[in-house]
């Protein structure tokens, strides 16, 4: 598989116990359906209240992700995007067959955002349909 951002090939690697498909170049990830709840759901990385707030509130450098969807890394089709939470700005790109991929640092603001608070996490997780 590709990067969808910059062609490069992805490589594999743990994050959080989970095998991922990660570009060295831009640190984005691509998840197949399923492995975004693993993720989630293992926490071996915890955030403290404060470390939660710093990753929230470091937004201003992802704020400036890509603004066009990404293609599905498997399929190539025009993933579609879905806004993971209405207060802090991240948007993910869905393939609705093949999983997700998430820009740099998508991935950090999500966990931090599930360990605060697990009824917004079961309530995204319903809503992207993994
Ligand atoms: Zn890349
Ligand atoms: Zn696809």
């Amino acid at each position: 598989m590709q990067c969808p951002r910059c062609d490069m090939p992805l490589v594999t690697a743990k994050y959080e116990s989970v095998e991922v498909d990660m570009c060295e170049q831009c640190w984005g990830f691509w998840l197949d359906s399923g492995e975004l709840q693993q993720v989630l759901t293992e926490q071996a990385l915890t955030f403290s209240a404060e470390e939660s707030d710093l990753v929230l509130g470091a937004r201003s450098a992802w704020d400036s992700g890509p603004e066009e969807p990404a293609a599905c890394p498997r399929c190539s089709r025009t993933m579609q995007r879905l806004s993971y939470n209405e207060s802090v700005h991240i948007v993910i790109d869905r393939c609705a067959e093949h999983g997700i991929w998430l820009d740099t640092g998508e991935i950090k603001k999500i966990q931090a955002i599930a360990e605060k608070s697990k009824d917004i996490h079961r309530m995204l997780l319903a809503k992207l349909g993994i």
